[in-house]
């Protein structure tokens, strides 16, 4: 804890990754309303850009197709780690913060969790508040459940809420396209769909598969493309049943394996090489069922001051 961190000259600008869910395992909803998770993140190569810069007082804009989505106060993540992070430091949140906007709003991507854990980095930058990597994933922990993993970034498996971190090895790339949907998903949502499918049920302890695992050890695509899976998928579904086709239309054009990304709308697709990445692109753009389509490689690195 400091009270003498001052600004410094310039801005700071940090690139953080969205993720997909190689695995999403969700037990019975806790006491607290929470869900027990076996998360396996994957970071992937689409990027947002937060920009830090000396002000008097805190300020936010966003740029993007995205931008007229995104809240510009206090409820924006990007604003809540930069004043959590003052708090702590006894400073005043002085920061102008501009989010380049890349990463699909309300998708399922962790966009406005990478924008916490970008914020976090160019603002402790900025300050010289000097956090430890320690306290920044304990303020990304406060921020939400997928913050620490978009500092963090590569592939890692989380438990608890997601947050609870441990990396994942990864043994090549995997190639993906992601096809961007009308409209966002609420997670809050999607985990109650959840709850309302499974009401009654017996729901097992989530656990991460070995399978899953090895597959993105060995850096084999076809093995992670038998693995892949998401207990939210049906929900994500049940809300919105058009994925359905967006789902076949992709796996009709030779994805290895098609699920939605996290809670959704965002669908994601597992495919063999760029080529082929490309031919499920240009497929899912002439299907009609989705907004766009957007390829991307993983792993990728966490939020990096750029
Ligand atoms: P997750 O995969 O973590 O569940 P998501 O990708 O589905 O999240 P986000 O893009 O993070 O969804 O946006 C969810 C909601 O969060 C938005 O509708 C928006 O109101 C709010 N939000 C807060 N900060 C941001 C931000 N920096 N960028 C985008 N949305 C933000």
């Amino acid at each position: 804890m400091s009270g003498t961190a001052r600004p410094t000259a310039g801005s700071v600008t940090v690139r953080v990754p969205a993720k997909v869910n190689a695995q999403l395992a969700v037990g019975a909803a806790r006491p607290d309303g929470f869900h027990d998770l076996a998360n396996v993140f994957l970071a992937v190569g689409l990027y947002d850009e937060v920009t830090a810069a000396p002000a008097d007082e805190l300020t936010i804009t966003c740029s993007g197709p995205d931008a007229a989505q995104v809240p510009l106060d206090t409820g924006n993540l990007a604003a809540r780690a930069a004043l959590a992070l003052a708090a702590r430091h006894g400073i005043a949140p002085g920061v102008h913060l501009h989010i380049t906007k890349d990463i699909p709003v309300a998708g399922g991507m962790a966009g406005g969790s990478a924008d916490g854990a970008a914020a976090l980095l160019a603002c402790d930058a900025l300050w010289g508040t000097g956090a430890t990597r320690e306290e920044l994933l304990a303020i990304c922990a406060e921020l939400g459940s997928d913050v620490p993993f978009s500092l963090v970034g590569g592939a890692a498996l989380g438990v608890g809420r997601g947050e609870q971190l441990t990396p994942v090895e990864v043994g090549g790339t995997f190639h993906w396209v992601f096809a961007v949907a009308d409209g966002g998903l609420s997670t809050p949502a999607v985990y109650g769909e959840f709850d309302r499918l499974t009401a009654g049920r017996d729901i097992p302890a989530p656990t991460a598969s070995e399978a899953l695992l090895d597959a993105l050890r060995s850096g084999d695509s076809g093995a992670l493309a038998a693995t892949l899976s998401n207990d939210l998928q049906p929900a994500a579904l049940s809300l919105r049943p058009s994925l359905a086709d967006t789902l076949a239309a992709g796996t009709g054009a030779g994805a290895l394996a098609a699920l939605v990304s996290g809670s959704g709308p965002t669908t994601a697709f597992l495919v063999a090489d760029e080529a082929s990445a490309r031919k499920v692109a240009d497929a899912l753009l002439g299907s009609g069922t989705c907004r766009n389509a957007r390829i991307a490689v993983s792993p990728a690195p966490g939020a990096t001051v750029v």
